[in-house]
């Protein structure tokens, strides 16, 4: 039987030890935190239950096909709620449009900020369900050569959908520049931790996926995955070690030997798959004689995403006037876009993602109190920020806002408070520079073919799952890295 370990217990670990240990590879994973999840943790304390990462799930496609693959059914295991709307868009104006899958709802809500702009909706629509049918031909597929990214009908298709242009400007074009419209309907890309000032119009498929195929919520919270995945995982004899760090992925004769943890254990492997950031991993954990694809120059020379500033809330009050999900542009967007992405400075109005998931699921707090979450991007820890000093004046800009979203008094109604910061993704997770959603923006050249690839060319036995390689960030992405991962191990370790 071949021994894997993987290193972390993320999304994109849990998953792949799930395939692997179903296909008879004996499994351990080595978690660094006391709980598995990652990126995707979970915050319980006073009767609130918040996920501290991830609340947006789109393509629930990618989630069931991790089940499907092992013989289970995800709606069999779990209470999936489809929101409606997907959000709502609050302006700096107080003016704010709902964004519904239902197309009908739809039109109404984009009349309502621009009479007759219902047909510029459908052709926006249309040409991003073309992207996003040429995109998913980047996103499953593993890469060996340059040619399985570029061929002769993909470079026609990107040309002919001009997903190579920028995706504010041509957004802006399919809305006839109305500001409002292109920023409800450009700002996917953030998800992605690339400001739509910056993205390609490929990105636009995000926003068809997340309107066309619904955004679903789990009842519970996005954590009753990560539980559920530990449980199947458990059933199938997979060993998860929490605060269990790695400090060296062992090789010897540029093949992996195992594992050394910081405790001093060690444990052998035929097959070392490191879920956590693979800068991290090239930087840290695999000493300096072995051989290395990515160099610490190399690394620095990457574009790393964005990180975020996290508040959650406890509140005494049920608002069950709010949606789900809500997103706040702030009056100058682009001057705040500038400030994370290229300035690295504190943006002077943050925009914000606001959760607010007991409007759907009331278990998550006591009775007649809300959960709420706000996530504020920001720029990583490249920037010269101090954070004990920026998080208090982050706060009161976020609940500045709150006052005019939420209730005028919310200060007077939190009974319980945290934050997340820039620094603790690094600090608990190792975060490389404390990205929040994942470590490398996905820029033309460090998207498909051009991430890093899920397995080591120099080292025998050493492979890669998650955000970091392809085909990247977001949840959806890594239950598809898991598989061809998977895959992969499965060809080659027969
Ligand atoms: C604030 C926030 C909001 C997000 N919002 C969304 C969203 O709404 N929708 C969406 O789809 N995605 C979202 N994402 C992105 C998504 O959460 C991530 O892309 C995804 O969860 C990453 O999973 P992963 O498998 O790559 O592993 P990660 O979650 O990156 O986990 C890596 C694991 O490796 C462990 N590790 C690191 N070093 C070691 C070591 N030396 N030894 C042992 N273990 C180690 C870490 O502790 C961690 O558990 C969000 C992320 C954040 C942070």
């Amino acid at each position: 039987m071949k021994k894997v370990v993987i290193v972390g217990a993320g999304m994109g670990g849990l998953a792949t030890a799930l395939r692997l240990a179903d296909q008879g590879f004996k499994v351990t994973i080595c978690e660094k935190q006391p709980r598995p999840g990652g990126r995707s943790n979970l915050l319980e304390e006073n009767g609130f239950r918040l996920d501290m990462g991830p609340t947006i799930l789109v393509m629930k496609e990618a989630f069931e096909d991790t089940y499907r693959a092992i013989g289970e059914d995800l709606d069999e295991r779990l209470d999936f709620v489809q929101l409606d709307p997907n959000y709502r868009v609050y302006y700096h104006d107080d003016t704010y449009i709902d964004l519904y899958s239902n197309m009908a709802k739809l039109t109404q809500e984009v009349e309502k900020i621009e009479a007759g702009s219902a047909e510029n909706l459908f052709s926006f629509i249309g040409s991003s369900a073309r992207k996003y049918a040429l995109g998913m031909n980047f996103v499953d597929r593993n890469y060996d050569r340059l040619t399985d990214l570029a061929n002769f009908k993909s470079l026609q298709q990107m040309v002919s959908t001009r997903s190579h242009q920028n995706l504010y400007q041509q957004v802006s074009r399919f809305f006839n520049g109305n500001d409002k419209l292109t920023k409800a309907f450009s700002f996917h890309s953030m998800f992605l931790g690339l400001s739509p000032f910056d993205a390609l119009a490929m990105y636009s498929l995000i926003t068809y996926a997340d309107l066309a195929l619904g955004m679903w919520f789990p009842k519970g919270g996005i954590y009753r995955i990560v539980e559920d995945m530990v449980s199947l995982a458990e059933d199938r004899g997979v060993v998860i070690h929490t605060n269990a760090p790695v400090a060296e992925i062992e090789i010897k004769d540029g093949r992996i030997g195992g594992v050394r943890l910081e405790s001093g254990e060690r444990i052998e492997a035929d097959i070392v798959i490191s879920n956590a950031d693979l800068p991290y991993t090239y930087r840290n954990l695999i000493n300096g004689n072995a051989p290395k694809e990515y160099s610490a120059q190399k690394l620095d020379r990457m574009s790393y995403a964005c990180s975020g500033y996290i508040l959650y809330l406890g509140l005494d009050q049920p608002y069950p006037h709010m949606r789900h999900q809500s997103l706040y542009f702030s009056e100058d967007y682009k001057a705040n876009l500038e400030a994370i992405f290229n300035k690295k400075t504190l943006p002077e109005d943050p925009s914000f993602h606001l959760s607010v998931p007991t409007v759907t699921d009331p278990n998550l707090a006591p009775d007649g109190h809300s959960a709420i979450y706000v996530l504020a991007p920001m720029p990583n820890l490249s920037a010269n920020i101090d954070w004990n000093l920026a998080a208090p004046i982050v706060r009161d800009q976020l609940l500045d806002q709150l006052e005019h979203i939420i209730d005028p008094n919310i200060r007077e109604h939190i009974v319980w408070e945290r934050d997340y910061r820039p620094t603790d993704w690094q600090t608990d997770i190792n975060a490389a520079l404390g990205t929040a959603f994942g470590s490398f923006s996905h820029d033309f050249m460090q998207s498909a073919y051009f991430r890093p690839h899920n397995k080591s060319k120099m080292i025998d036995g050493l492979y890669f799952v998650g955000q970091s390689t392809y085909p990247g960030i977001g949840m959806p992405m890594v239950h598809i890295s898991a598989k061809l991962v998977s895959e992969r191990i499965l060809a080659e370790w027969p």
